[in-house]
């Protein structure tokens, strides 16, 4: 970690720059995206931290790579215009998945989740203009809109079903 710091705007890296100095062994984003959910041996877990996998997030990591380099956060890199499990998961919950604004959200006729970045904030006086614009839109289209942290989503997709199924 201590590379990573070092790895400034100055030098003109990325998140990923920074973290590929920081863990030389770690694969393209993009491609790593394809076979790591969250965490795994290719990125973030060893030993050492095995009383830790379950927490570890390796879009979060590069996140916060980015926002300590003075870099702008990438947030589509944990809101995907389009992806598998979300499909698979609105599936599930008999509802279905759509962009909104950029923001990936799951809806029903009647409610909408937009699922957001972990680290934007969830008071509206704190929104990032991207959420603001998708809360707006939302509400526009559905009577009920909720914001659900898309990595909680992700790790408990039924967590929004509460939500979702009120009428
Ligand atoms: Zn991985």
């Amino acid at each position: 970690m201590a590379k990573a710091a070092t790895a400034g705007p100055s030098q003109g890296s990325t998140g990923w720059q920074a973290a590929r100095v920081a863990m030389p062994g770690l694969p393209g984003a993009a491609c790593h995206s394809r076979t790591c959910d969250t965490s795994c041996p290719d990125c973030l877990r060893s030993y050492g931290n095995a009383r830790r996998h379950a927490l570890l997030d390796w879009r979060l990591a590069l996140d916060l790579l980015e926002l300590t380099t003075g870099q702008p956060l990438t947030t589509s890199r944990s809101l995907p215009s389009e992806d598998k499990w979300i499909e698979s998961a609105a599936k599930a919950l008999h509802s279905s998945p759509t962009i909104i604004h950029g923001v990936p959200a799951i809806v029903t006729s009647d409610n909408c989740v937009l699922l957001t970045h972990p680290l934007w904030r969830q008071e509206p006086a704190h929104f990032d203009p991207v959420q603001l614009a998708a809360v707006e839109e939302a509400e526009a289209q559905h009577r009920r809109v909720r914001l659900h942290d898309i990595r909680a989503f992700r790790r408990n997709p039924i967590s929004i079903w509460d939500y979702l199924s009120r009428s």
